[in-house]
């Protein structure tokens, strides 16, 4: 079967060598152990009086925004902006939360439990060190740094939310918190700031509460925490694009803690930032001849990539996922130019049916 590896691998290994390229001289510090009794890392960064709180990775296999978190470190220690950012704030980042799951490259930290469910209940040494690290910082504002699959959009569109925010909320009544609403002008800021194209967009994710997310936790202590979410960007399956957007989102963020910027935006220009949709699929194949209970038609049928962690690297295998109208593909391909053998029998397996269109499937 065909697939191809991307470089969406980001073990602890890879972590570290990162680390010591960066010839840092802050002392690395280990806030903590995973289940598996891996060192969780975090470095504080300059002596300004506004204090921010960022971790990376507490989903495993969400890597982009740890390689981002690592950009910024070496663009404030190395810029003339980030000298004067460092000036006036301080920064401690833990990257990658969870290190078994980086490892394994899941979303489950190695009893399988979502660390991003268990800011109540505080039951793994990874959430214990976050919120130890959380009281001792005991931070002006927070950032949650994650990554989201290709099936997001931009609003309604077929434009991949290549950067999606939420300002969580702190309650079921999903209230405007004086908290929450500081998480929501930062957002209103970062987005106005990135660069968007027709090709690409941001979305705004989903705000039911839920006090178990550590977002939605943090901003009920009233701190203000935004939630990045590293997305798709175009034919991009490194994530290289989406990195330095996100980058630039960090940098624009900061900037704003500097000069107060963020004041200048309000709720309402945050609630422009259109909804996360979750319709998009990795392979669109039009025109594809079928036969469905004896009757010989055509279809749209969709395509989606699984990453899957095999021999040290990430590679994607094609799934079939169906041929609901509402789903839009972020690569069209119409079979009318290419020869199709046989008509694909649409109650047959997946597998069966994937096999059919793998032929259409250029990687
Ligand atoms: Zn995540």
């Amino acid at each position: 079967m065909k697939n191809k590896a991307v470089l969406m691998y980001f073990p602890p290994s890879d972590l570290m060598k990162a680390l010591i390229n960066l010839k840092c001289d802050k002392a690395l510090e280990v806030i903590g152990y995973s289940v598996e009794n891996r060192p969780i890392y975090s470095l504080i960064l300059g002596d300004g009086a506004y204090k921010i709180l960022a971790w990376s990775q507490m989903h495993g296999n969400e890597t982009t925004t740890t390689k981002a978190s690592l950009d910024l470190v070496d663009h404030l220690i190395n810029t003339s902006e980030g000298a004067r950012l460092l000036k006036q704030l301080k920064l401690q980042i833990i990257f990658q939360l969870s290190p078994d799951g980086a490892s394994r490259y899941t979303r489950l930290n190695a009893n399988e439990v979502d660390l991003n469910r268990d800011a109540v209940a505080q039951s793994q040494p990874e959430m214990k060190a976050l919120i130890r690290t959380y009281k001792a910082f005991n931070p002006d504002l927070c950032l949650n740094l994650h990554g989201q699959r290709t099936i997001f959009s931009s609003g309604a569109t077929n434009k991949p939310a290549t950067v999606s925010f939420l300002a969580p909320a702190a309650n079921d009544a999903r209230a405007i918190t004086p908290a929450r609403l500081v998480a929501m002008q930062y957002i209103a800021a970062m987005a106005r700031n990135l660069p968007v194209e027709d090709h690409w967009g941001i979305g705004r994710y989903d705000d039911a509460f839920n006090i178990n997310c550590t977002g939605d936790y943090f901003t009920a202590q009233n701190t203000p925490t935004i939630l990045f979410e590293a997305g798709h960007y175009p034919e991009d399956y490194n994530r290289d694009k989406t990195r330095d957007l996100i980058l630039s989102s960090l940098l624009a963020c900061l900037n704003c803690a500097v000069n107060q910027s963020y004041t200048d935006f309000s709720l309402e220009d945050y609630a422009a930032i259109p909804d996360n949709g979750n319709h998009l699929r990795d392979v669109e194949i039009q025109n594809v001849t079928i036969v469905n209970n004896a009757n010989i038609t055509t279809s749209t049928l969709f395509v989606q990539y699984k990453e899957v962690l095999k021999d040290g690297a990430i590679h994607l295998i094609p799934e079939y996922a169906g041929n609901e109208v509402e789903l839009k593909g972020l690569k069209i391909i119409n079979t009318l130019n290419k020869n199709q053998t046989d008509p694909v029998n649409i109650v047959e397996s997946s597998e069966k049916i994937l096999n059919h269109l793998q032929s259409f499937i250029d990687f």
